[in-house]
């Protein structure tokens, strides 16, 4: 009777230190990375994670981040599943 519906979680993490900042289905927030206090921005869509500088916030540099960041969405979205994220962000 029990039907878990687990929603696939993304993980964010900070493009300077690899700080884990957050795991979301959706996401498009602002926020400072606790660990190197850069003021990020995090947007999660259609299963892909964008993580970049709120600075450097210009449309070149979103599809810049959206195309690195789509090859690596399948693995971070794997590595959460198995390791619940644990530390798979160390540069
Ligand atoms: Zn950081």
């Amino acid at each position: 009777m029990s039907e878990l519906k687990r929603e696939k979680k993304y993980c964010a993490c900070c493009p300077c230190c690899g700080n884990l900042l957050q795991k979301s289905v959706v996401a498009n927030t602002e926020l400072r990375c606790s660990k190197c206090s850069s003021e990020l921005v995090v947007l999660v869509e259609n299963g892909i994670v964008t993580v970049f500088e709120s600075r450097r916030d210009t449309e070149e540099t979103r599809e810049k981040f959206k195309r690195r960041s789509a090859a690596y969405a399948n693995e971070i979205a794997l590595m959460c599943k198995s390791k619940k994220a644990a530390a798979g962000c160390e540069s």
